[in-house]
């Protein structure tokens, strides 16, 4: 079974003006699509073929020997992750239930989105920013270099943004720092971070 380039959840001009059409069918048409066609090469007749993009992950994380595989698999997830944690129309503020949590376990909404944006402007070179629930359940800023990620950590990402040049050189050049305020503004989709932290709540009970 190959590992499939999901759909995009919006058309490639949805994010505009903040990310243009081009920079998407950029970052998904030939990077993530790259990642996807790299992993299918590479486990093609291995026992990898038959596992899930998660169980390859796991089972190729922390083995240098397959490095190739645990970095196209894991960029794989996080464009997936990534295209979901954005929205036309998002940004601002979540819903009371998640926006109460942040303010528990940040002290403030505003506090949050400093730590987030510093988490990214502090990762260098390529990598992401995360929005995670520790294995406690409460909230918190993760930064990971190139295609690393929480899962491998046994957190749960909620929201991710990509800090990779390639996700807003050509709409912003090398200001990173505003490329991240207007993910924060304008792009941020609550409601995905809010079910992904439902789903923590779920299986915390389970
Ligand atoms: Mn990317």
């Amino acid at each position: 079974m190959p590992i499939t380039l999901p759909a995009l959840p919006y058309a490639e001009n949805a994010l505009e003006p903040h990310i243009s059409a081009r920079t998407i069918s950029f970052h998904y048409g030939k990077h993530h699509q790259a990642y996807v066609t790299n992993l299918n090469k590479l486990i093609a007749g291995t026992d990898m073929d038959a596992m899930s993009l998660e169980q390859i992950i796991h089972a190729s994380a922390g083995d240098s020997s397959k490095l190739g595989i645990f970095n196209n698999a894991a960029q794989v997830w996080n464009h997936t992750f990534y295209w979901h944690s954005m929205q036309p129309g998002g940004g601002g503020k979540p819903d009371a239930t998640l926006l109460k949590k942040i303010e528990e376990d940040f002290g403030s909404f505003e506090l949050f989105s400093e730590q987030f944006k510093n988490a990214g402007a502090t990762q260098f070179g390529s990598g992401w920013a995360w929005l995670v629930a520790d294995k406690s359940g409460k909230l918190a800023i993760r930064k990971t270099p190139n295609a690393e990620l929480p899962l491998t950590a046994g957190e749960t990402p909620l929201l991710t943004m990509d800090v990779w040049e390639h996700a807003y050189y050509l709409d912003y050049q090398n200001a990173r720092p505003t490329y991240m305020d207007t993910f924060l503004a304008k792009l941020a989709n609550w409601s995905f971070a809010a079910e992904n932290l439902k789903a923590v709540g779920k299986k915390k009970a389970a």
